[in-house]
């Protein structure tokens, strides 16, 4: 068997932390077993899908390194299909049209929950004479339709992570909307559960692998296969993430979209990393860090978790600083750039590139998210101003005149060595604490008493020809 899988999000938001999740499983399924990964846009809700969400997802996917193997499905584009499917069910008996108008829907629900039961349809209009439906036509009620459920059907199936999983029809709320309501004979908008089984057909697919959230969708796709006569697929639900209260990770807990976590100054194979291990446990002897493609040669169901995978920040960075602190550093600085960029801060890209390398070479062991180099390098872009600490390390006795002597006897041109030689020297003719030396120069070039090394953020700053200015600026506090 061909394995086909497919990730099928809704455009009505950006693409989501837990639908990548969903598809990093479901590409490492389909890489693993050499079969096809496959994505379909599920854009039947017209109000809320939106081409900007399609994107999002087309770029979140690709950014991730997900990439999927066939023309993407739309499916606004397969609705007469759709339409004609749901003929078939009418034609064979196996679905009806429902008139009940929705205050009548809310009485039945409100009866059963002052009888202490479950709200579900009662199937009320399950067989409605030729005279009746004329009667319910006549007065403009417009019929949904419904697939037959029957209460007293098991349904089972083995879950490639949760084993097996049974449920009764009578616990699937009563027959089951397939499509909403439109005039008499027309077949108005086909909904989820309908729709999905119907693609899913269509496009062969095998293995059906989404979050756990869908767990309740199944037994009721599984009825509509029999319906359909299709062959069953095999089903997987993979856990749900969850924030570190044990919740479904939801909005609440700030950045849940691929784009944000991009935004953040996270590197594309982190996160893909990072996903992978929300819910999969790597076989021994592998390490908790590798490529997708790695990851794809050991990926099996056997080693995916029936429980939710909490989401935790704190791995999250360390395992981004450790794929930031091994990258070359022309990529440390192409992913830089764009962020220094849209920091505001002033540089050509081309003619600087050699010195926005060595910035990079400076930061990029420090870093566990790229961003943080924006805070971390504003002193070689822009002006600065002296912390109170700086200030204080300015008051202090011998700082002036320490600035003063460098000033003097600035090496040009200056190099390493230079900075060391000119350093020994202040120290030895003014006869100072190195100590008040090297703080002295640090808070005037940088403006603070932390930073990156002094040494290279001194080089940095001379080669913009920064460094005269800076010291003179902070005479100029104590003076
Ligand atoms: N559009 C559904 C979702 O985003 C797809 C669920 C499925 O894979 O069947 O949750």
């Amino acid at each position: 068997m061909t394995v086909r899988v497919r990730i099928a999000p809704s455009p009505t938001g950006n693409l989501h932390i837990g639908t990548a999740r969903t598809a990093v499983f479901n590409w490492l399924f389909a890489r693993h077993h050499g079969g096809k990964f496959i994505l379909r846009i599920e854009d039947t809700d017209l109000e809320r899908s939106k081409p900007e969400y399609t994107q999002n997802i087309f770029d979140g996917l690709t950014w991730l390194g997900l990439t999927w193997d066939e023309e993407p499905v739309y499916q606004t584009a397969r609705m007469s299909l759709y339409g004609e499917k749901i003929k078939q069910l009418l034609e064979k008996g196996l679905a009806y049209r429902a008139y009940d108008t929705p205050e009548e829907l809310d009485a039945m629900r409100e009866a059963q929950k002052a009888r202490n039961e479950a709200p579900r349809y009662d199937n009320r209009h399950r067989n409605l004479t030729p005279e009746q439906e004329a009667a319910y036509l006549a007065e403009g009620r417009k019929p949904v339709i419904r697939f037959k459920i029957e209460d007293d059907r098991e349904i089972s199936w083995t879950d490639l992570v949760r084993g097996t999983v049974t449920w009764k029809g009578r616990d699937l709320g009563g027959d089951m909307v397939i499509a909403r309501a439109a005039e008499g004979e027309e077949i108005g908008q086909p909904l989820y559960n309908f729709v999905v089984v119907i693609d899913d057909i269509d496009m062969q697919i095998s293995h059906v692998i989404r979050g756990e959230d869908h767990i309740g969708n199944t037994p009721k796709q599984i009825l509509l296969y029999e319906a359909l006569g299709a062959t069953l697929p095999e089903f997987g639900h993979t856990p749900l993430i969850l924030n570190q209260a044990g919740a479904k990770l939801s909005k609440r807990d700030g950045v849940t979209s691929i784009s944000d976590f991009r935004n953040m100054g996270y590197t594309s194979d982190a996160i893909a990393n990072y996903m992978t291990l929300l819910g999969w446990s790597p076989p021994e002897p592998m390490t908790e860090i590798f490529t997708l493609t790695e990851a794809a040669e050991k990926f099996g169901f056997d080693r995916v978790n029936k429980a939710g995978a909490k989401f935790d920040w704190d791995k999250l960075n360390w395992l981004n600083g450790q794929y930031i602190h091994a990258m070359p550093i022309p990529e440390v600085t192409d992913l830089l750039v764009p962020i220094w960029k849209s920091a505001g801060y002033v540089f050509d890209e081309k003619s600087d590139r050699a010195w926005l390398e060595q910035i990079a070479a400076l930061v990029a062991p420090s870093l566990s998210r790229l961003n943080e180099a924006v805070e971390m390098t504003r002193y070689l872009f822009q002006s600065v101003e002296l912390n109170e600490d700086a200030k204080a390390q300015m008051q202090q006795e011998g700082a002036s005149t320490a600035i003063k002597a460098i000033l003097e006897a600035m090496p040009s041109p200056l190099t390493e060595a230079a900075t060391q030689d000119v350093i020994k020297q202040v120290v030895k003719e003014q006869n100072l604490k190195k100590g008040v030396v090297m703080k002295s120069l640090r808070a005037s070039l940088t403006g603070a008493l932390q930073g990156p090394d002094l040494v290279q953020s001194w080089l940095l700053l001379n080669q913009k020809g920064l460094d005269r200015e800076r010291f003179e600026q902070a005479l100029s506090i104590v003076a």
